[in-house]
């Protein structure tokens, strides 16, 4: 019988997933021989201090704070450090040594994914980052394998577990965002620092790395429209459940036509009302689940942790197992495909159905002036419910409308809400929130 080849992974940073890697990689070294062809040789940890307690028992000689020999010997390297540097000029090292790259690191690669996809093109070796996107779930490569002979039209994802936790929270106790959130940080969903998710940060580097494989187009964090949720309020959560509504922040990344009819591809991630009978609308707590539509396959969801270091490192081993056969059998190796040439459309261009929350007085010939005032800017509407209220104090009665419109350019939609704003009925406007699944 041949001798089996040993491939060296050297992997970068032994945190929460570094070490559940480390582990997985040592303890199934004989399952993953067997899977890949080849023996997965750890040669080496490198970490900042190589003397921190560790989640995970590890042999210490393995540890090392000097990455970039480490990555010079290697056949592939995991980088699991996070951030932007060192871990780009070890990657891009670790590339062009002919090095193939596993990360999980979404902020690096919707930063400067462009730079790194090219250096592993050029060097004809493979940059697979599964976990970089919805943790545990395997997307990236259905994205980019099975659905590489379909087009995909649209992909909407909850791939943010801690505003997904906080939104639920929100929909199921009726709590205000700033308690949600601090019950969030108490279980350990949210960090001290909330920032990079609850404003959406986190799911908008997700959604550039979703549209870039979706359309074979490479778009980058600048090319996505990120609101967050920070201004949802309960009362928000209130009136949408009340319609049959629940709010989740969704990655969304669709092919639109612009105004000359040119094909384009919005990019956004926003608060967004879905029909609670919407597949991604029973996500709860702290999941991920990506929908996909496409032309022949229809649609498609998929679900799962979307954190966690044992999570995370199922995805991290799945690329690298890929990536040692790849190396083992020989054959060319692609991140991606450019072929797409679609450009990234501004929010203005994006469509879709809105609900818009109004006060306003309770007059007759009031819902006749909004639903004309409506019509004239092109937004047509779908439903408008009116619920109406006394003053307890004043006795003045005043109504309530929640309006969900038609599919309308956000263009179109602003000019509308400024429109209803002028009009002397309108008290205030509650709220404007965009609407899918409709
Ligand atoms: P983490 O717990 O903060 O661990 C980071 C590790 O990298 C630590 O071991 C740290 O060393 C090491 N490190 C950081 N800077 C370094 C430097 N300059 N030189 C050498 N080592 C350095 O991070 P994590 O949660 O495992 O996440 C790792 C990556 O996976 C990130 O890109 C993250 O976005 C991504 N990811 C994480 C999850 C998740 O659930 N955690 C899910 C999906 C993707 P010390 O231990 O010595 O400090």
């Amino acid at each position: 019988m041949t001798e089996m080849r040993t491939l060296k992974v050297a992997l970068l940073g032994c945190g929460n997933v570094g070490a559940q890697v480390a582990r997985i990689l040592i303890e199934d070294a004989d399952a993953l021989a067997a899977r890949t062809g080849a023996r997965l040789e750890l040669s080496g940890i490198a970490v900042r201090n190589v003397n921190s307690k560790r989640d995970v028992e590890l042999p210490q000689e393995l540890f090392t704070t000097d990455a970039e020999t480490l990555v010079k010997d290697a056949d592939l390297v995991i980088e699991l450090m996070g951030g932007i540097e060192p871990a780009r000029t070890l990657i891009l090292s670790a590339l062009t040594n002919g090095a193939c790259v596993v990360t999980g690191n979404k902020a690096l690669l919707a930063q400067d994914g462009p730079t790194l996809y090219e250096a592993a093109d050029k060097a004809g070796v493979q940059l697979s980052f599964e976990a970089a996107v919805a943790g545990a779930i395997p997307i990236l490569r259905p994205i980019r394998d099975s659905l590489s002979g379909d087009r995909i039209t649209r992909v909407l994802g909850i791939v943010n577990g801690t505003t997904n936790f906080i939104l639920d929270q929100m929909d199921s106790t009726g709590a205000q965002f700033a308690d949600a959130l601090a019950e969030a940080q108490r279980l350990g969903y949210a960090e001290a620092d909330p920032t990079a998710d609850v404003e959406g940060h986190d799911a908008a580097a997700k959604a550039a790395i979703l549209a870039t494989l979706s359309f074979h187009t490479r778009f980058a964090l600048d090319n996505v429209h990120c609101e967050g949720i920070t201004s949802v309020t309960a009362a928000d959560i209130a009136a949408a459940k009340d319609a049959g509504f629940v709010i989740k922040l969704l990655a969304i990344a669709e092919k639109l036509a612009d105004a000359e009819g040119n094909d384009g591809v919005s990019v956004r991630v926003h608060p967004t009302l879905l029909p609670r009978e919407h597949p991604l609308a029973a996500v709860r707590g702290a999941f991920n689940a990506v929908f996909i539509e496409a032309e022949n396959a229809g649609e498609l969801m998929f679900y799962g942790q979307g954190a966690g270091g044992t999570p995370t490192a199922s995805a991290v081993l799945g690329d690298l197992v890929s990536a040692a056969r790849r190396l083992v059998l020989g054959g060319p190796q692609r991140t991606e495909t450019t072929t797409g040439h679609v450009p990234a459309l501004p929010i203005d261009a994006s469509v879709t159905s809105y609900y818009i929350g109004l006060d306003v007085a309770d007059q007759p010939g009031v819902l006749a002036r909004i639903a004309q005032l409506f019509a004239g800017n092109g937004v047509s509407i779908e439903t408008m419910r009116q619920t109406i209220h006394r003053d307890a104090e004043s006795n003045v009665e005043s109504a309530e409308l929640r309006i969900v419109t038609h599919r309308a350019s956000e263009a179109a939609l602003a000019a509308t809400v400024e429109a209803v704003k002028g009009l002397d009925v309108i008290n205030s406007v509650t709220s404007v929130l965009r609407v899918e699944g409709v």
